[in-house]
């Protein structure tokens, strides 16, 4: 019978059914991080409890860090409390981390794919939402709560309700300025954020195969923003090649093997699907948001269509039928878990190159690791930032949620290339966050704000 990678993967994992109806599955991934372990372990030291496999969970400090002064102890003491009890933590029970001065330290989702930790068919938890990331090599991923993350510990399983799977295909070419951020904001502004509850997203069609792995990470880092608990890609001739050689990933003839068996869990022809829609590339705008979550969102020079989300428009200030362009910017951030990879970089530099931030706009460009940040400086990318105006700090979530000293200040508006854009997401109650594409932030940096990125797209 065809099935789903959903199926596939779900069922080789399945440990039982539990009487509560869940399933027990197994976890093949876990990774951590500062914020959300220290009381899971606290309660797994309550209990007695040894962690069960040190060998398939990996840790690194990300959320709190600072990104300007690393020199410990930090300055904030919270950070250096947190990033001191999982040092604490990873040492007694074995368990391999890349703490704030190591070389391969940077945002848990970053890290996994880039260390080849992530792989296709796994199962993979980690106590951050969006763990789902991870689904763009075609593997099952769930962010989970820190009780679940005791569970893990633990035990190395989750329990889990099934889920129904949603296909949802991408077809067509994008047009230059279009980018794989504004794929998945079209799609949650139309499916809606609680459109994908009960569901894990499988996503497809001609645009996301012609995607990088990069690409496919921010398209499936926000199917949770969407309200899926998970999503994927199935894995390709790009997901192979993407793998090979990475520090974890199997070598020599045990990556061909792996191959082989990566090639059968994608989903089948035919493979029966909960729900279908469908998506056409060259529709797709460059998409901005206007309102407090990541589907009030709108095409660059379209009208704000908003229906009745009146307290989200006073709150950032437009009014229904305005325009999200020309908005005015204090702030503009690149980074995040959704668009901090080398090649988001790449692409904002590209807008940035000969051009100086507007004045009165404070500009930060946080890599979303040490790895990227070492590529960036390598290649020239981070001085292009930095003769820009830009700020270049170390790797880290930073301004994302604003945990670290990196925080908006009062009612200052951020373009954003993160994922979430609630009330007090980057760290001021009255901040106000538009989320958009990376290269579209680099534009609004430039002009002091928002512009459609298409008219200052160099020529080729
Ligand atoms: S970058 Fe933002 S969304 Fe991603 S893990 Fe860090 S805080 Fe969470």
């Amino acid at each position: 019978m065809p099935d789903t990678l959903f199926q596939k993967i779900w069922d080789a994992h399945t440990v039982r059914t539990l009487p509560s109806g869940q399933t027990q599955l197994f976890v093949g991934l876990h990774l951590i991080h500062e914020v959300t372990s220290p009381q899971a372990f606290d309660m797994l030291r309550q209990h007695g409890w040894r962690v069960a496999r040190p060998d398939r969970t990996f840790a690194t400090v990300d959320h709190i860090v600072p990104t300007l002064e690393r020199q410990r102890p930090f300055l904030d003491v919270m950070a250096e409390e947190m990033t001191g009890a999982l040092e604490r933590n990873c040492r007694e029970h074995g368990i391999n981390l890349w703490s704030a001065a190591d070389a391969d330290q940077g945002i848990v989702h970053v890290i996994g794919p880039e260390l080849g930790l992530t792989q296709p068919g796994m199962t993979i938890a980690c106590g951050d939402s969006h763990t789902s990331t991870h689904g763009a090599l075609g593997a099952l991923a769930f962010g989970i709560g820190t009780s679940q993350v005791r569970d893990v510990l633990a035990s190395q399983c989750l329990a889990l309700e099934p889920l129904k799977v949603r296909r949802i295909d991408v077809n067509g070419r994008l047009a230059s300025g279009v980018y794989a951020k504004d794929v998945i904001l079209t799609i949650i502004r139309r499916l809606g954020v609680q459109g994908g509850v009960g569901f894990a997203y499988e996503y497809g069609g001609t645009t996301i195969e012609a995607m990088s792995i990069d690409e496919r990470m921010t398209v499936c880092n926000m199917s949770i923003e969407g309200g899926a608990r998970a999503g994927y890609v199935n894995p390709d001739e790009t997901t192979f090649a993407y793998l090979r050689g990475r520090r974890f990933a199997p070598a020599g003839d045990a990556f061909d093997r792996a191959v082989r068996w990566w090639r059968t869990i994608a989903s089948d022809a035919g493979a029966p699907y909960d729900d279908r829609v469908a998506f056409d590339a060259a529709a797709i705008e460059p998409t901005v948001t206007w309102g407090l979550n990541p589907g009030q969102s709108v095409g660059v020079r379209e009208p704000i269509d908003a229906a009745s989300e009146d307290e989200a428009l006073a709150f950032m200030g437009f009014t229904r039928g305005g325009q999200v362009q020309g908005t005015p910017i204090d702030v503009a951030f690149i980074g995040s878990c959704t668009n901090g990879r080398l090649s988001d970089l790449e692409e904002a530099a590209r807008l940035v190159r000969g051009h100086r931030v507007a004045r009165g706009v404070q500009a930060l460009v946080v890599p979303g690791s040490q790895a990227v940040s070492r590529e960036a400086e390598a290649s020239g990318l981070a001085q292009t930032f930095i003769d820009a105006g830009f700020e270049w700090r170390g790797a880290g979530c930073s301004m994302c949620l604003g945990m670290n000293p990196d925080r908006l200040t009062g009612r200052q508006m951020c373009a954003s290339s993160s994922n979430r854009n609630f009330k007090g997401r980057q760290g001021s109650p009255t901040g106000r966050t538009l989320l958009m594409s990376p290269a579209m932030v680099a534009a609004a940096a430039i002009a002091g704000e928002v512009v459609d990125v298409r008219t200052l797209i160099p020529e080729p």
